[in-house]
C-alpha cells in the first residue's frame, strides 16, 4: 500500500523542526532531505539536515527535473528531490515534507492527493516572543522576520488542516492521526 504524502508548513519560528524531530521516533514516517544553496549552520551535517549544494548544482537539478518542488526563500534556493520521496511512498511509508509555503502550493498542484498541514502559533504574540528569543538577531532582522511571519500566517486558509502548536505531543499525535486515518 502507498504511504501518504504530508506537507508541514508554517511561519518561521513556529517550531516545525521540533515537531519533525519528535516524529522521527515513528518508523512509519520518512523524512525528505532537501537540497539547499544556503550554507550549513553549526552542527548541520550534509546529507542529514540538508544536501548542501552549489548554485550551479541546484540549477542542474532543476534542469534535469529532479525536484518535486523548489522555491526561493530568504535569498537561497530549497528543493525536494523526487526520487527518495517516490521510493518511500511505494514502500508504504508516510512522507513528511517540512517546506515553506510556495513549495506547499506546488505540491498542492503537482500532487493533489497530498495532505497539507499548517502549523500555527497559539498567538502572534507568542510567535513574536519566540522570534525575539534568538538574542543574536538585530532589531532590523527581527522586524524582517516578523513581517515574513505575518505574510506566511495569511496562507493558513489554503491548507487542508490547521494545527495549533500548544504542546509538541499534541501536534505529533494530530499528525500521526492525520497520516494514518483512512482517506
Ligand atoms: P532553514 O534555512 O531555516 O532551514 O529553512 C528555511 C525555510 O525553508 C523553512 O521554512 C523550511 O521549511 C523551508 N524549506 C526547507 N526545505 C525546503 C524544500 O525542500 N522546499 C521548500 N519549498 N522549502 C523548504
Amino acid at each position: 500500500m502507498q504511504g501518504r504524502l504530508l506537507v508541514l508548513s508554517g511561519p518561521g519560528g513556529v517550531g516545525k523542526s521540533t515537531i519533525v524531530n519528535e516524529l522521527k521516533k515513528y518508523p512509519e514516517f520518512f523524512f525528505s532531505v532537501s537540497a539547499t544553496t544556503r550554507a550549513p549552520r553549526n552542527g548541520e551535517i550534509d546529507g542529514e539536515a540538508y544536501h548542501f549544494v552549489s548554485e550551479s548544482e541546484f540549477e542542474r537539478m532543476i534542469k534535469d527535473g529532479e525536484f518535486l518542488e523548489w522555491a526561493n526563500f530568504a535569498g537561497h534556493k530549497y528543493g525536494t528531490p523526487t526520487t527518495p520521496v517516490e521510493v518511500a511512498l511505494s514502500s508504504g511509508k508516510h512522507v513528511l515534507l517540512e517546506i515553506e509555503i510556495e513549495g506547499a502550493r506546488q505540491i498542492r498542484s503537482a500532487r493533489p492527493e497530498a495532505l497539507l498541514i499548517f502549523l500555527k502559533p497559539p498567538s502572534f504574540e507568542e510567535l513574536e516572543e519566540r522570534i525575539r528569543g534568538r538574542r543574536t538577531d538585530s532589531e532590523e532582522r527581527i522586524q524582517a522576520r516578523l513581517e515574513l511571519a505575518r505574510e506566511e500566517m495569511a496562507a493558513a486558509s489554503e491548507f487542508d488542516h490547521v494545527v495549533v502548536n500548544h504542546r509538541v505531543e499534541e501536534v505529533v499525535a494530530a499528525l500521526v492521526s492525520l497520516a494514518t486515518r483512512q482517506a
